[in-house]
């Protein structure tokens, strides 16, 4: 466990998401809409890093992420650590890497696309650039910068 891991108070199970983009962490918080859903969550922002300066980190108590999360927090911040604590301990230490593509993570801004018009399709993006992000649906084209993905 690093030093700025352990400055933060330790949580008993759960997942404790490190090294995320520093001012990252609230749209984080957004797209993997744990707020007011029960869960215990503390977002640091700012801390002070020695990779890269600064980062934001997120606690979630007593959950850990869906392939689905992950991929989120893989899209938004390419190389933040997930570590899954459990009874104080970083049982599982990951790092969430960008994806070639994604499935029924974001929907296609398109209002004419297939995946918006018929009815159980799911919605696919290959990534495009990491940085800044940029997506395209596989099925209309469409590309889609980071600011403007809408996450399901
Ligand atoms: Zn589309």
């Amino acid at each position: 466990m690093s030093d700025n891991l352990m400055r933060v108070q330790p949580i008993r199970n759960g997942t404790v998401l490190d090294h995320i983009k520093a001012g990252r962490g609230r749209k984080v918080l957004d797209a993997l809409d744990l707020i007011d859903k029960g869960t215990t969550i503390t977002l640091l922002m700012h801390v002070p890093s020695k990779k890269n300066s600064s980062k934001d980190v997120i606690k979630i108590e007593d959950r850990e992420l869906s392939e689905s999360e992950s991929q989120k927090l893989a899209l938004l911040s390419p190389g933040a650590h997930v570590n899954i604590i459990r009874n104080f301990v970083v049982a599982e230490k990951n790092v969430a890497e960008l994806p070639e593509s994604i499935s029924n993570v974001a929907i296609c801004s398109n209002d004419n696309c297939i995946s918006n018009n018929e009815r159980g399709a799911k919605t696919k993006f290959n990534i495009i650039n990491g940085n800044p992000l940029s997506i395209q649906c596989v099925y209309c084209g469409r590309k889609i910068a980071q600011d403007n993905i809408i996450f399901i």
